[in-house]
C-alpha cells in the first residue's frame, strides 16, 4: 500500500490510488466475527509544502453475532479518508520520509476507528427473552416481559441470605 511522494511532488497533480487489503488480522475483538472480503480504499493523494494530502474513502464489510439475539448480523463500513502526512513527522502526527509513504498502519487505524459499537442483526431486533433466552425475533415465548430489575432482585436475595446467616448464627448459639 505504498503511495509514491516524488510523483505527486514532481507533477504538482493529485494522483489517484487504490488499494484492496485483508484486514482480518485488526479486527480480532468481535466473537466468532470478522470482515467478509477485503477492505477497499481509493482516493488522490497530491504534494503541497513538504506535506503530502490524502483524500478518498475505505469500505468493508462486518460479519458478526447481533449484539442483541446472535443471529448473525452484517455491517456496512463506508468511511473518509483525509489525512496529511508530514514530512518528518512529529510522533503524533501521521509522517514519512524518502519517497514513498506506506498507508498500511494509516488504513488500518480508519478501519478500526470505524468499527461500530455494536452490530444489530435489524434496527428492531428483539433480542433475546431475558427469562429463558428465546429469540423473540422468532418465537414469543410467553414469558412475562416486565424487566428484571437486578437492583431490587439483587437486595432482596442479599437480605435473604443475610436472614439465613444470622439464623444459623443464632442456631449454633
Ligand atoms: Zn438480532
Ligand atoms: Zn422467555
Amino acid at each position: 500500500m505504498i503511495i509514491n511522494v516524488n510523483a505527486a511532488r514532481a507533477t504538482g497533480q493529485s494522483l489517484p490510488f487504490s488499494f484492496e487489503f485483508d484486514g482480518q488480522s485488526l479486527i480480532t475483538d468481535r466473537d466468532e466475527g470478522g470482515l467478509d472480503g477485503p477492505v477497499r480504499a481509493q482516493g488522490s493523494y497530491r504534494y503541497q509544502d513538504g506535506a503530502v494530502y490524502l483524500r478518498g474513502s475505505i469500505s468493508a464489510k462486518i460479519v458478526c453475532p447481533c449484539d442483541r439475539c446472535l443471529s448473525p448480523a452484517q455491517y456496512q463500513i463506508d468511511a473518509d479518508i483525509d489525512e496529511r502526512f508530514v514530512e518528518g513527522g512529529q510522533p503524533d502526527e501521521y509522517g514519512y520520509t524518502g519517497d514513498e509513504i506506506d498507508l498500511g498502519k494509516y488504513l488500518g487505524d480508519v478501519l478500526l476507528l470505524n468499527l461500530p459499537p455494536i452490530v444489530l442483526c435489524e434496527e428492531s431486533c428483539k433480542g433475546l427473552c431475558v427469562r429463558c433466552g428465546a429469540n423473540q425475533n422468532i418465537d414469543d415465548c410467553g414469558c412475562d416481559k416486565a424487566p428484571l430489575s437486578l437492583k431490587t432482585d439483587g437486595l432482596a436475595q442479599l437480605r435473604d441470605s443475610l436472614q439465613k446467616l444470622e439464623e444459623q448464627q443464632k442456631q449454633r448459639d
